[in-house]
């Protein structure tokens, strides 16, 4: 780093040193070593706003009095965004504001930089010149480290401003946001990432920073090692995850950054919280889902590694209340699994979404998660109570004690209700008559499949082999591919599994994967598209599942089949590798998913080649009544328990039963009580469903009268009229007989 930036540096070490508050010394400084005119310091206020709290070169009458909402003026988009503005030409920019008090028009640069603390915007920093010019890279970088040095000094002048702020830490808050793992938690909030933030931020000797650096990374990717191994038991572990997140931590690209930060001046605390810092601003800006989700592995080993450089040892964990409720703006999968182990009861992540590492592992755990509550950790305090509903798409922070002893009654029900579920175990799953139905499990990543032996499914309806790569974030080679299939038969022990061949492209992207700019990604080339149209990939994928197989029973299906020629094609790619493999499945059988409605019009002909067909209902649904399975706006709009669907159904079953093909049905359908009750009365005995449905769908068919139902089912079918849903006389009847639903 040249001389001026590391004398200032070095000034403002000296600044906090002392005992007085340094703000306004900080923007004399600041504007003198960038030979800036302008200096201003604007903090975060509660309501969303920025007061301008020192300035060094605007009036000084409006400190204290300059307020700006945020997202409004420049400062304001800069807290906004979180990302720094660097203009030439300030007062044309569109959002640039004009405060006369301020007396800042003759000034045309502005350079400002959000102000941050363990991923909160505490405020803004900016500087100004009246010469029209761009700041260059040292200047930015200069004011970022500023940013860091007044993010000390806002935390602690905001630490005794909380106390006003006492009397609303008592009232009762509601927090929408999304679920992400379905259930109910009641229990005292944890803040998850307060500890992370550095206490030294500047050192003098570079060398012994970057030595203290490299003995923590090793420190650090020795602890990932022990996490994964001690968490995760050989066999249950979701390694695409984790070796996903070791690949993060091995990659010397950003370790190489943070070196860089230190010869600079900074402390190897300093430096890590800059580079992670840098990096989520810039994931933040992706679009593509994927990389974004990778902002909090990321955040995760920046905080695994200041842990690692607390020389002090840091402080082994301390347990926390059982069933507490962890309150997170992101979360990495490592760290996940520590709260896990401390015993926490559900998680909200503000950041969090479905395809995140964190939010995988969650689901997969069965632990209750929500994303999105935003503000919910601005306002929580640790030990507040707090009721996670995440079924309800919401949290309520510090409920009143009516609401909570509701809440603490639908979760003792829910308790005894599992407790009676779990009795059903090894029952086998019939109608009140005795009609057999098959339960089996969706499953994506072999951690989920402990599930087999916890639910008494009869095996894997649907494996969706592209979640794994998708949380791998690479197509895994031949080999390691072959692994993963063998450690699923393996744990089906002989049940059947429906291994489905990668269904990416649409919304499952892989970083770096082909892509077409599409209008429709969703009707786009995706899926067995792809496989058709890259054979290599889907010949790898096919050996890969002959070869686990090993002489085994082995069953394949294809997904997002449109035509009988695909299936055909799909199947002649299986058949030429089959040839090549030994030793040769058992039983070798070939099906497709039922997803696209023009397959509905040549069943005739695709019956006579299949093994057997597995209706996603998904998928079906989207393209049969032209509905985005994703749009909120849509949900409701369309019923599978609507005529049409239910003909399909009928006439589907009628079929395949004439052509001795199996059906099963493995969409979301299968997993709702009311529509399996009406597909089991339609004739469809095999359903496929994720983990947490089987036993609620295996005591729902247990009461089921099957013979008075069908009667019923055949009576509101021909009902004339055009109801565009018959759930309403379905569900009556389903009532009428005690089924909750
Ligand atoms: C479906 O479309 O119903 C299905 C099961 O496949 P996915 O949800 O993986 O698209
Ligand atoms: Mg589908």
């Amino acid at each position: 780093m040249p001389t001026a930036p590391r004398r200032l540096l070095a000034k403002l070490r000296d600044l906090m040193a002392r005992d007085t508050a340094p703000l306004p010394d900080m923007v004399r400084l600041v504007a003198a070593e960038l030979v800036s005119e302008v200096c201003s310091i604007y903090a975060m206020r509660p309501g969303d706003l920025l007061e301008l709290v020192a300035t060094e070169g605007l009036h000084h009458e409006a400190v204290g009095h300059t307020r700006l909402r945020v997202g409004e003026g420049i400062v304001g988009l800069v807290a906004a965004q979180g990302n720094e503005m660097n203009l030439a030409d300030a007062q044309n920019h569109p959002a640039f504001v004009y405060r006369a008090e301020t007396g800042e028009d003759v000034y045309a640069s502005l350079l400002a930089v959000p102000v941050r603390r363990a991923g909160r915007t505490l405020g803004v920093v900016a500087v100004q010149n009246r010469t029209p010019r761009r700041y260059d890279a040292e200047e930015v970088e200069v004011l970022e480290t500023v940013a860091m040095l007044i993010a000390e000094s806002l935390a602690t002048l905001g630490a005794s401003d909380g106390a006003a702020e006492g009397a609303a830490a008592t009232m009762t808050r509601h927090f929408p946001g999304s679920r992400l793992a379905p259930g109910l938690a009641v229990g005292p909030v944890v803040l998850h990432g307060n500890s992370a933030v550095p206490r030294r931020l500047l050192a003098d000797d570079p060398v012994a920073e970057q030595a203290r650096l490299a003995r923590a990374v090793e420190h650090m990717q020795r602890g990932i090692d022990e996490l994964i191994e001690a968490q995760l038991p050989a066999g249950d572990a979701p390694r695409e995850i984790l070796e996903a997140y070791r690949l993060v931590a091995a990659d010397t690209g950003w370790l190489k950054r943070v070196n860089e930060a230190i010869r600079g001046g900074l402390s190897a605390e300093a430096g890590v919280q800059r580079v992670a810092g840098e990096l989520r601003d810039r994931m933040r800006r992706f679009t593509d889902p994927y990389l974004r989700e990778r902002m909090a592995d990321l955040e995760d080993l920046a905080n695994r590694l200041l842990a690692s450089l607390d020389e002090s040892g840091g402080k082994a964990p301390e347990p926390v209340p059982a069933g507490a409720i962890l309150l997170a703006r992101r979360l990495g999968p490592a760290e996940l699994l520590d709260w896990h182990a401390r015993g926490i009861g559900g998680v909200v992540i503000e950041e969090g979404s479905p395809g995140a590492h964190a939010v995988i592992l969650a689901r997969a755990l069965g632990l209750p998660t929500l994303g999105g509550a935003r503000g919910i950790l601005d306002t929580a305090e640790d030990g507040n109570c707090a009721i996670l509903d995440a079924d309800e798409d919401q949290v309520i922070l510090r409920p009143k004690r009516d609401l909570l002893q509701v809440y603490e009654h639908a979760i003792e029900t829910r308790n005894a209700r599992q407790a009676g579920y779990a009795m059903l175990r090894d029952k086998p799953s019939v109608t009140r008559d005795g009609t057999k139905v098959s339960l089996m499990l969706n499953v994506g990543l072999t951690l989920e499949l402990a599930q087999l032996a916890k639910t008494g499914a009869e095996g894997i309806g649907l494996f969706r082999t592209e979640i794994a790569m998708l949380a791998r974030g690479v197509i895994v080679d031949g080999p390691e591919q072959a692994a993963v299939y063998s450690r699923v038969l393996d744990a089906a022990d002989g049940l059947p599994v429906l291994f489905r061949t990668l269904d990416l492209g649409g919304d499952k992207l892989l970083p770096g994967s082909e892509q077409l700019d599409e209008d429709n990604p969703a009707m786009g080339w995706r899926s067995l598209r792809i496989g058709l149209d890259r054979p290599v990939l889907l010949r790898r994928q096919l050996r890969a599942l002959l070869l686990a197989a090993g002489g085994r029973p082995l069953s394949v299906m294809f997904p997002m089949v449109a035509t009988v020629a695909e299936f055909r094609a799909a199947k002649a790619l299986l058949m030429a590798e089959a040839a090549r493999v030994r030793p040769v499945p058992s039983m070798l059988s070939v099906g497709t998913m039922l997803e696209v409605p023009a397959l509905l019009w040549q069943l005739p002909e695709l019956l006579r080649e299949v093994d057997f067909i597995s209706v996603g209902t998904n998928d079906l649904m989207q393209f049969l009544f032209a509905a985005d399975r994703g749009s909120p706006a849509l949900a409701g709009r369309y019923d599978v328990l609507s005529p049409p669907v239910l003909d399909i159904f009928a006439n589907l079953c009628r079929l395949a039963d004439e052509a001795n093909v199996t059906l099963s049905v493995c969409g979301e359908a299968a997993s709702q009580p009311l529509e399996a009750m009406t597909l089991v009365g339609l004739g469809i005995t095999k359903l496929s469903m994720p983990a947490t449905a089987v036993l609620p769908i295996k005591a729902m068919l247990a009461d089921l009268d099957l013979p008075a139902f069908r009667a019923v089912l055949a009576a509101v079918r021909r009902t004339p009229g055009n109801a565009a849903s018959l759930r309403e006389p379905i569900a009556a009847w389903a009532r009428e007989h005690g089924h909750s639903v």
